[in-house]
């Protein structure tokens, strides 16, 4: 049901709060300008001071939460996202780091290129995967909760001398509740004590079953240090992807989700995002979160500035409002005042959320001053 504060309606018509609390008394109404009345009764008042009524809903402020989807003759295929899971030290980061075929520069001050920490693969096959560098589950499960299932494929990673551990577990329970199909990467085979049978078998206890035990679940000896079989990860990946025939359309307004974002000393506001359908171009008005912008540049993993990227493409936008939160959405639209438009009225709705949200009466404003 829609309520409005007497001082929030007296704003809108543009008269004094105080003189609508006293129209109200007339209509035999006791209210303060910070009480909130109903619908009917501000359409009441509204006509009572003469204006029009104009309905706003939410659809047509915001831009419209429907999928409006695609024709599938637009639709072209596009690369895999993968995100790399597992227990800590299992190898996740040296994983990414040898994927990426260089070592990620590290604390290096002053005027040197700094990697975004997703990037994009190219195989020897030809086929492209882009790998997102989301920092441990949390990410993901965060992402999710905002419906931003932005993962295709998982690669687990378990440590061949250590086996299935809490956090292995854990992200097999995700990844099963995500329903994102899983490849097992078994690592540090170099090392003398490695037992992958041991962890094939293992993994049948969490419903998880390696070709080897004739399930479907691809897997993969691998060493992430002496670069072993990364090859062969990629195949797999690749495999994996040409079986659920991703696709995105190209040609239209970019949509991003923000993978990760900071406010840069030098650079403002940016954002780390994964362009999940689309193309994002240089200039380009848009919203994200209850933030507004205009893409001053486009940065891709390799550090340098780009004209436009289109879809699984991370990259680093700038020329935000503000500093968005992990997971967001990022939508193009059609000018600077629609987005302006738009941000304002998110920004607007999450006060008034706040409010609704905040205490209502004294012993809970009490209990939690304790
Ligand atoms: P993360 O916590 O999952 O990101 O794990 P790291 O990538 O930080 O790796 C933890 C430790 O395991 C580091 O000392 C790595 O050098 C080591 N490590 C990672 N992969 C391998 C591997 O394939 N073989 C061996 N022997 N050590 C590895
Ligand atoms: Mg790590």
């Amino acid at each position: 049901p829609e309520a409005i504060t007497v001082q929030e309606l007296a704003k809108r018509m543009g008269e004094k709060g105080a003189d609508l609390v006293k129209a109200l008394f007339n209509m035999d109404m006791m209210v303060t300008v910070n009480q909130t009345i109903d619908q009917d009764t501000a359409e009441l008042l509204v006509e009572e001071f003469g204006h029009t009524i104009q309905r706003v809903s939410d659809s047509d402020v915001d831009i419209q939460k429907e999928v409006d989807s695609d024709p599938v003759e637009t639709m072209r295929p596009r690369p895999p996202v993968v995100t790399i899971m597992g227990h800590v030290d299992h190898g996740k980061t040296s994983l990414l780091d040898a994927l990426r075929g260089t070592d990620v520069v590290r604390g290096e001050a002053g005027g040197i290129t700094q990697h975004i920490g997703s990037y994009q693969v190219t195989t020897k096959g030809g086929d492209k995967i882009t790998f997102l560098d989301t920092p441990g589950h949390a990410a993901f499960t965060e992402m999710r909760q905002r419906g931003a299932n932005v993962t295709d494929i998982v690669v687990l990673v378990v440590a061949a001398d250590d086996g299935i551990m809490p956090q292995t577990i854990e992200a097999i329970k995700h990844t099963q509740a995500a329903g994102v199909p899983m490849i097992v990467a078994i690592n540090k085979i170099d090392k003398p004590e490695a037992n992958a049978q041991k962890i094939r078998e293992r993994l049948l206890e969490h419903d998880v079953m390696v070709e080897a035990m004739s399930g479907d679940v691809q897997d993969v000896e691998i060493s992430a240090k002496n670069k072993t079989n990364l090859d062969g990860l990629l195949d797999k990946i690749a495999l994996q992807a040409e079986l659920l025939e991703l696709q995105a359309r190209p040609d239209r307004p970019a949509e991003a989700i923000v993978i990760e974002a900071q406010l840069d000393k030098g650079r403002g506001p940016v954002a780390t995002v994964l362009i999940t359908r689309g193309t994002l171009k240089k200039g380009d008005n848009f919203v994200v979160g209850t933030e507004s912008g205009k893409v001053r540049a486009i940065v891709d993993d390799q550090g340098k500035q780009i004209k436009e990227a289109g879809p699984s493409m991370p990259v680093e936008v700038l020329g935000l409002g503000g500093v968005p939160d992990a997971g967001e959405q990022l939508t193009v639209v059609e000018n600077e005042q629609r987005a302006r438009e738009v941000a304002q009225y998110r920004r607007e709705k999450a006060t008034e959320t706040r409010t609704a949200l905040a205490p209502t009466n004294f012993d809970a404003m009490f209990s939690s001053m304790k």
